[in-house]
């Protein structure tokens, strides 16, 4: 019989090791028939693997196939990576995500260069040392390379290993971290490979033990304790409902002959940090957070966007994590700085779908200042 893992005690806990050795022969046997095999699955290699890894971290994977495979085409290892220039990082990354990745990736790909010889390591202890490397994406390369029994913890994992053991603490704490993490050490006792254990249990996550389970189709319902309680349904256990800010932004277009005015966003910047920019300000009304592009934009100036946004009804909303934004165009005088680019430049230089949107619909802003 399956033990819920909060309510085990000692004398269940041979009998629950026993159901979780069970569970871990039917998953290797599972997964020799049922394995993906995927195209970037052959002649894997450490930095392979670490780009692949960052390529479906937000794509599902038949999206991501083609552009992954033209990246590592054109980036076929650390040092062209390092190389970039990082201009061509993110351009050939374009739709696969937040750009930071590929603006984190490059760095990376620069200290491995620097400080490993541009040979990528496989030991989780150097990955997790090297900034834009995390605990997944560590586990992840050092299972599969170093044969280290690592869980790469993402959602499926959490998923499958929480409804498995019943486990009732909460996704994103530490004592669900750790729940799972013990429920999954007799899964990388088993005989398959480490690196094949995460991947076998991800695909278990992806396939049969999904949001809306196949019960039926499981091998391992019989010692599931969420299943046998009947409650598979309440697992994992629900976090606390995620409240969104609503921010205001007020973009001001400033021309000068056929080109814009654009700035990078500096650090203290909350939205796309390093990206060009249309001058302007948000406002997260009921947060208090207010903050401008350039940093310093004249006290005047911000005046004068805020009276002219005013009137204007909200050209677009666009969502960045939890910010739900109301974004407004207005037409503005160039201010001082800044780098000025042509529609097609812009569309090169500016990466970011919320950039993408906002040169989209310059064409519709009418009464442009052009204040060459
Ligand atoms: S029996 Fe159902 S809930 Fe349990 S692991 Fe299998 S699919 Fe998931």
């Amino acid at each position: 019989m399956p033990v819920a893992h909060k309510t085990r005690n000692l004398s269940a806990v041979g009998s629950y090791a026993r159901d979780l050795a069970a569970v871990a022969t039917a998953l290797a046997s599972w997964y020799k028939e049922e394995r993906h095999r995927y195209a970037f699955r052959v002649g894997r290699t450490p930095y392979r693997t670490w780009i692949t890894e960052i390529f479906l971290q937000q794509t599902q994977i038949a999206a991501a196939q083609t552009k992954l495979a033209e990246f590592l085409a054109r980036f076929p290892d650390v040092a062209s990576l390092a190389h970039g220039p990082e201009r061509d990082v993110l351009a050939a990354f374009r739709g696969m995500g937040y750009y930071s990745r590929a603006r984190n990736m490059f760095r990376a790909a620069k200290v491995i260069l620097q400080k490993h010889g541009g040979a990528m390591p496989v030991t989780y202890a150097a990955l997790v040392k090297i900034p834009g490397i995390g605990h997944y994406t560590a586990a992840i390369i050092s299972s599969i390379h170093n044969n280290e029994k690592i869980l790469a913890l993402d959602a499926n994992h959490a998923r499958v290993l929480s409804r498995l053991a019943a486990i009732d603490a909460v996704p994103g704490r530490t004592a669900f971290k750790r729940a799972v993490e013990d429920t999954a050490k007799v899964f990388f006792e088993s005989a398959m490979p480490p690196g094949d254990t995460n991947e076998a249990l991800m695909q278990w996550g992806q396939t049969i033990c999904k949001k809306t389970p196949r019960c039926a189709e499981c091998f391992a319902q019989t010692h599931c304790a969420a299943f046998q309680k009947k409650c598979v349904s309440t697992y994992p256990r629900a976090k606390k409902r995620e409240t969104f800010i609503d921010v205001q932004w007020v973009l001001g277009i400033a021309r000068k002959g056929a080109t814009y005015q654009v700035f990078q966003a500096t650090h203290d910047f909350p939205f796309l940090r390093g990206e060009l920019l249309f001058p302007g300000y948000v406002d997260a009304m009921r947060h208090g957070t207010q903050a401008t592009v350039p940093q310093r934009i004249p006290p005047k100036k911000r005046q004068q966007l805020e009276e002219m946004a005013g009137t204007q009804p909200v050209a677009f909303r666009h969502a960045i994590t939890r910010h739900r934004i109301s974004v407004k165009l207005v037409a503005t005088a160039v201010l001082p700085g800044g780098e000025f680019f042509n529609l097609r430049e812009l569309r090169e230089r500016c990466h970011s779908s919320f950039m993408q949107k906002v040169i989209a619909h310059l064409d519709s802003l009418e009464d442009l200042t052009n204040a060459s």
